[in-house]
């Protein structure tokens, strides 16, 4: 393991769909779904899964409406907007490495 920060999820055909990485303020993955014929939902990826940054920011809505999550990803660091609903927000991180711990999945 050489400390990848995006890891690629797969549909079901084996295809590439998306880059997740781990968010510490939810404790879970968040994806950049990567679907190269929505430009909305399209999101431009550097390649570096050790040092990951995404072109446009991530905003996360929860089931329930007051978990709100909106971060950025730049060169492997995580920086939470103003508007998260966690205590995380306005806060810049590394970004957890998979694998790192050995509970979850
Ligand atoms: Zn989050």
């Amino acid at each position: 393991m050489s400390g990848e920060r995006a890891m690629p999820a797969v549909d079901e055909d084996g295809e590439i769909n998306g880059w997740v990485i781990l968010c510490p303020a939810c404790q879970c993955g968040h994806k950049f779904e990567n679907d190269a014929n929505d430009s909305v939902n399209g999101w431009g990826f550097n390649g570096n899964k050790a040092l990951p940054t995404f072109t446009a920011p991530m905003l996360i809505e929860g089931d329930d409406e007051h978990h709100r999550c909106h971060f950025t990803i730049d060169a492997g660091r995580i920086t939470f907007l103003e508007d998260c609903s966690h205590p995380f927000r306005g806060m810049t991180l590394d970004l957890p490495v998979f694998g790192a711990k050995t509970d979850g999945h």
